[in-house]
Order: structure tokens, then sequence, then C-alpha cells
């Protein structure tokens, strides 16, 4: 996912999403891990709400996919980010640079291109580095329990 790029070249500045090479794209995510959480969306108003529940393909430690190249294959519902698919960014949390971007917001200030650190998200308490379960060791309950501090039409940062 994230890249080391530059924090001098602030790109995401002076180009527009679909103006980005392939590792400024990347570079965009700040490894937060929200969108590899299941989620539900209610199906009368449309809201989306996440839960704590991550994809089985989620390094929980890390929150850094484990099989990142092939993850569209191996899991179908995987958001794959592309700029030609903007209505996937509504799924999306309100902190995702990429949602951030396209809606005219900048990076906020704990985004790793920003501080240079990778670590900057889990210190802001954004991502969700220990504070999800595997999809492997989750039943039926746990699916349904709600992330209330990240609700993806919130803003944060
Ligand atoms: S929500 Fe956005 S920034 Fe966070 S991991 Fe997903 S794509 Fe990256
Ligand atoms: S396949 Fe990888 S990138 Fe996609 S939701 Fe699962 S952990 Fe996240």
């Amino acid at each position: 996912m994230t890249k080391c790029l530059t924090m001098n070249d602030q790109y995401w500045k002076r180009k527009s999403l679909a103006e980005m090479t392939a590792d400024e794209w990347e570079g965009l995510c700040d490894g937060c891990a929200l969108c590899c959480m299941h989620k539900v969306e209610d199906e009368d108003s449309g809201e989306v709400f996440y839960t704590d529940v991550a994809c089985k393909l989620l390094d929980l430690g890390t929150c850094r996919c484990n099989d990142y190249a092939n993850r569209a294959s191996k899991v179908a519902d995987c958001l794959v980010l592309s700029i030609d698919q903007p209505d996937a960014f509504n799924w999306l949390p309100a902190s995702c640079a990429y949602r951030r971007l396209a809606n005219g917001h900048g990076l906020p200030e704990w985004h790793p291109l920003i501080t240079g650190r990778a670590e900057s998200v889990h210190e802001s308490g954004v991502s969700m580095r220990g504070k999800a379960v595997s999809e492997n060791d989750s039943d039926d309950y746990t699916v349904l329990r709600q992330l209330a501090n990240h609700p993806p039409g919130s803003d944060i940062g």
C-alpha cells in the first residue's frame, strides 16, 4: 500500500486524482485499514456502517493486506479503488485520502505523507491497529458490532 514518497513533493496539491502516477495513487493510502473492515448498509437510507471485523487477508498487527497484489481475485468484495469508479469512494471513511481529495479536501495532519512517518496514522487513533478481530475468528454476533467512532459520513481530521 503506502510507498515512501517524499513529503517535499506535495503532488496531491498540484495533481488531480486522475493525473497521479500509480505510485502517487498508492502513496495516498494512509494504511488505516478501515476499508478492510466488513460493512453493512441500511437498505432504506443507504447509510454505510463499519464493523470491527476485518477481512480474512488483513494482518491485524500491521494493518496491511497479506496478499495485496492478488486481493481482487482472493476477496470478491475487496474495494479496489480507481478513478474510473468514483462510486466506490462512498464506501470509504471520511478520513480516507481518496475520499477527501475527491471531495476537495486536503490531507489530515497525521497522514504519513505529511508527517513522513507511517506510524503517525496509528498514533492518531484513526487506524484499526489493535481494534479489529479477523473474520476468521468471528461469529454472527461479532459481525454486527459497529464502529461508532468511525462513521463514514463524519469528517475526521
Ligand atoms: S480507508 Fe483509505 S486510507 Fe485507509 S486503508 Fe483504505 S484506502 Fe487506505
Ligand atoms: S483483500 Fe486485502 S486490501 Fe482487500 S479488504 Fe481484504 S485485507 Fe483489505
